[in-house]
């Protein structure tokens, strides 16, 4: 038997050259596009407004996803945890946050499978990278998201396993797919990256802008060097150059993400350095304290203490610039920033 076609997989012109086939009308193939990437349908008998021959026929001949959810967690906080497996067996994770006082539902995705930065307080940079992901399966995760819970996400951020800048073409083709079939704003789509700097460029450049998060997480290139890589080729002020590029276009404010490590980057001095880092930058400050993740290399990280966040936090806010600490969100189902490694 011939294997069967996966909707998902075809870009429009391709789905409009494979529906026309069988039913030539514009309208239809819009139909089923609305009911795949709208309505989030995994199968064909919820389609009602589409013809009953075609349905009939569809279903002989294709399937609407060939990605499975492999394991499920939903943690006290409504914060869910989904594994994916992927047609060549890979496997990767996105998470369900729900923000109840907004009604937002977030959906963290991933962009590679593993990540080749190297990030040493980071469990996906410590099990290294696979292969980049394809743009329908980093969507597949969101209409995964939403056939499972059958609700609407409103927010997309790319701070999943994966660096997204690193996988830049696939990540946009996915962002277009996101705005324009799922209907989700740019403004409210989010790229976390770890500073590289000539594709922050590139992304600027683009038609669709997305929301820009920046893991910076420390003031200076000697620090930074030590728990970054990507410090060896952008350094801290190729990053500015092109964050100012960024802000200047968009007129946008970026979000700074700074994970808190123990007396390493979270003490009085080097908050006073990351104050002047961001001096002539339009941001906000995202405080994440470090979660505790095994990793091989030669320093020892340490959750910060409490009294250190604060005083850091008061720093910072001092200095004019909001500063929001991350909530932990699914800590108890290992759904915290840097805790998707796809171990399992
Ligand atoms: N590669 C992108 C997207 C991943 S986002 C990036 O690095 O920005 C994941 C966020 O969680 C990043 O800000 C990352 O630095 C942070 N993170 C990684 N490991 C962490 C850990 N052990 N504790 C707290 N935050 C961590
Ligand atoms: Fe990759 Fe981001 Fe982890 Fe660094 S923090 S290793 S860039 S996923």
């Amino acid at each position: 038997m011939e294997e069967k076609i996966v909707l998902t997989k075809l870009n429009e012109n391709e789905l409009y050259d494979f529906v026309s086939k069988y039913d030539d009308k514009k309208f239809r193939i819009n139909q089923i596009i609305n009911w795949i990437y709208n309505k989030s349908a995994s199968g064909f008998d919820c389609m009602t407004d589409v013809k009953k021959e075609l349905r009939e026929k569809l279903k002989e001949i294709s399937i609407i996803t060939d990605v499975k959810i492999k394991t499920k967690q939903v943690s006290k906080d409504g914060t869910i945890k989904y594994l994916l497996e992927y047609s060549d067996g890979n496997v990767a994770e996105c998470v369900l946050m729900r923000f109840d006082n907004r009604g937002n539902l977030t959906a963290c995705v991933s962009s590679q499978i593993g990540c080749p930065m190297g990030c040493v307080f980071c469990a996906t940079g410590q099990r290294g990278f696979i292969r980049n992901m394809l743009p329908y399966e980093i969507v597949e995760q969101i209409l995964t998201i939403q056939r499972d819970t059958k609700l609407k996400v409103t927010n997309v951020v790319f701070m999943g396993q994966g660096e997204p800048l690193n996988n830049f073409e696939n990540v946009y083709k996915a962002i277009e797919i996101i705005n324009s079939k799922l209907q989700i704003g740019i403004r409210r789509i989010t790229v976390s990256t770890c500073g590289i700097a000539p594709k922050i460029k590139e992304l600027t450049n683009k038609p669709l802008i997305p929301t820009l998060a920046i893991s910076l997480h420390a003031p200076n290139t000697l620090l930074r060097k030590q728990i970054m890589p990507v410090e060896n080729k952008y350094n801290l002020s190729e990053l500015k150059e092109a964050l100012k590029y960024y802000i200047e276009k968009t007129g946008k404010r970026i979000t700074l993400e700074y994970v808190l490590i123990g007396k390493l980057n979270d003490t009085k001095e080097i908050a006073l350095e990351l104050i002047s880092y961001m001096k002539d930058l339009k941001c906000n400050v995202n405080l994440i304290p470090y979660n505790p993740v095994l990793s091989d290399c030669d320093i020892k990280l340490n959750k910060p203490d409490k009294k250190d966040i604060m005083l850091f936090k008061y720093l910072i806010e001092s200095s004019g610039k909001k500063v929001t600490i991350r909530l932990e969100r699914g800590a108890d189902i290992d759904a915290a920033c840097g805790q998707l490694s796809g171990k399992s």
